[in-house]
Order: C-alpha cells, then sequence, then structure tokens
C-alpha cells in the first residue's frame, strides 16, 4: 500500500511574513526532513494537488466569501481577521491547499486503502463559511468531509481533528449533517474559546475533547481514543479524514500540550487500523497547525511512517 504525499508549491504563495507564526517555512521544513529518510521518500506516492474550483469551495463557504478571498488576493492581498492575512498568492495557495485533501479523497475511494497526507497551508479547521479566522481561509477537511458524501457517495465520514485548537469552523461546517460524525480534542482554555464538552451541535454528531496543556501525554491518547469509541459505537465510517495539527506537540509555541513523536505514531496507527477494519483502509489526513518547523517535520515523518 503506497501513501500518496499531495501538496502543491503554491502553498508556499500564501505569504504571511516571517513574524507570522503560519508562514512558509513550515510547509519547507517537511520534504526538508524526508531528505534525511531516503527509504520513505522513496516509499511515497509524491502528487501534485489540482486546484479546488469556486464551486468546491461552495460544499461548505458562501459564495460572496469566496469570492471576497479570490478579489482579495487579485488586488494584492490584505487582512481578512485579527490574524489572518491573505497576499497576492493566497488565493492559488489556499485553492491547491484544499485541492490536495480533495485528490486524497478522489484517490482513496479509486483505490481501496490508500492514504493520504496532504502537506498543506494555509491550514482550515477555524475558517467559518463566510469569514477567514485563525490563520484559515477555506475549511479545507470540512469541505472534503461533503465532498466525499456528494461525489463519491460516502454516507459517513468520520473527522478527528488533534490540533491543539478547537477546529470550530470545522464544527461550524459539518454540525448541521449528522452524516459527518466530528472529534476535536483541544486544549481549553485556550483559544478560540469555544469546543465545550456539552457542545454537541444541533445533531449530537460533535464529540469535543477539551483538556487543560501539560497533562502526562498518555491522558490526550486515551481521551481521544474514547472519543472516538463513543463517535462510533455502531456508526461505522465509510471515509476518516484526520486535521492532523502538530501543535499539540510539547514545546509548541501555541499550544501547552505535551504529545512526543511516540504519541503521533499511535494515533496515527490506531486510525490506520479502525479505517482498515471500518472501510477498507480510507483514510485521508491534512494538515493543520505545527509552529515549531522543526518539530512539524519531524512530527510529519513520524506521520507518514505510520500511514504505511
Ligand atoms: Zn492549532
Amino acid at each position: 500500500m503506497t501513501v500518496a504525499y499531495i501538496s502543491h508549491a503554491d502553498c508556499g504563495r500564501h505569504d504571511t511574513g516571517w513574524q507570522h507564526p503560519e508562514h512558509v517555512g513550515r510547509l519547507r521544513a517537511i520534504p526538508r526532513a524526508l531528505r534525511h529518510d531516503v527509504e520513505l521518500f522513496q516509499a511515497l506516492e509524491h502528487l501534485e494537488a489540482r486546484h479546488a474550483s469556486a464551486e468546491e469551495l461552495a460544499l461548505a463557504h458562501a459564495p460572496a466569501y469566496i469570492e471576497q478571498v479570490r478579489a482579495l488576493a487579485a488586488q494584492g492581498g490584505g487582512r481578512l481577521d485579527g490574524d489572518t492575512v491573505a497576499s497576492e498568492g493566497s488565493w492559488d495557495a489556499a485553492t491547491a491547499a484544499c485541492g490536495a485533501v480533495l485528490d486524497g479523497v478522489d484517490r482513496a475511494f479509486r483505490e481501496p486503502g490508500a492514504r493520504a497526507f496532504a502537506a498543506v497551508r494555509p491550514p482550515g479547521h477555524h475558517a467559518l463559511r463566510d469569514r477567514a479566522m485563525g490563520f484559515c481561509l477555506f475549511g479545507n477537511v470540512a469541505i472534503a468531509a461533503h465532498y466525499a458524501r456528494q461525489v463519491h457517495g460516502a454516507g459517513r465520514v468520520l473527522i478527528v481533528d488533534w490540533d491543539v485548537h478547537h477546529g470550530n469552523g470545522t464544527q461550524a461546517l459539518v454540525e448541521d449533517e449528522p452524516a459527518i460524525r466530528f472529534v476535536s480534542m483541544h486544549q481549553w482554555p485556550w483559544y478560540p474559546g469555544t469546543g465545550a464538552a456539552d457542545d454537541r451541535g444541533p445533531h449530537r454528531s460533535i464529540w469535543n475533547v477539551p483538556l487543560p496543556g501539560g497533562l502526562p501525554p498518555d491522558r490526550y491518547v486515551e481521551a481521544l481514543s474514547r472519543a472516538i469509541d463513543q463517535a462510533t459505537a455502531a456508526w461505522v465510517p465509510d471515509l476518516v479524514l484526520i486535521s492532523a495539527g502538530f501543535d499539540s506537540l510539547r514545546g509548541d509555541p501555541l499550544g501547552g500540550f505535551t504529545l512526543e513523536l511516540e504519541h503521533v505514531d499511535a494515533l496515527t496507527r490506531q486510525l490506520v487500523q479502525r479505517a482498515e477494519a471500518w472501510c477498507a483502509g480510507r483514510l485521508v489526513s491534512a494538515l493543520e497547525g505545527g509552529y515549531d518547523p522543526d518539530r512539524l517535520g519531524a512530527a510529519c515523518l513520524t506521520h507518514l511512517r505510520a500511514l504505511g
């Protein structure tokens, strides 16, 4: 089984400036780390993503907002939110980021068990239907979940988000569709302030796991596993999507969780095993946060190895 590594050079054209934590150096750290593992590099199928279309983005976003982002980039960029900026290349970057996840979904339904990691930026899990938020322009993973249902006829989609921040955007974009279940583990209290355990969404299809920072790492792994168990009790998904935020690792400048690489390995293997049991191994993972570039590169390698 070949794991696909899907990315696009345009993801580097979302220019936030080097002072911004979500800078282009994050993404560059991944191929840099891969160069030190020739065996893994050669085992991966390297794919260049397509750009998602405006129609595909509209699976989860308001057309007026999609046009606002496109127009802002065409004008040379500007500010979208207190901490979210767009540059001239941001439309191409954001559509490539989403397209990479959609390509992973296409591949998962074409070849049983074909897993993929979308190494992309900007991230997506804070983006709301009609506005950017928290470094995110479009909800890449939420769009991919709706896309899998509409284009590939997936009955049920499970999204697991282990980024240290609550995936408030993903929740907002999927909570009205009970066939998509969302499990998010995140630091609490922390940005963006949402994601209480009793916030289950209108169809009780959301499992939020808020936890304090600084716990022993096994506590996070156990809590997330338990929530996945609850979300999938007598409910078998046809596709598993991961919002892989590596800001949940110990030492991240924007988070206080304590995961080490061994926990990234364990969480990834656990979801691969579950996907094998549930849905012929269909699993697509997409990069979200992770703000220590070297640590991010190492985590992505661990994640890629465990996906294989
Ligand atoms: Zn994050």
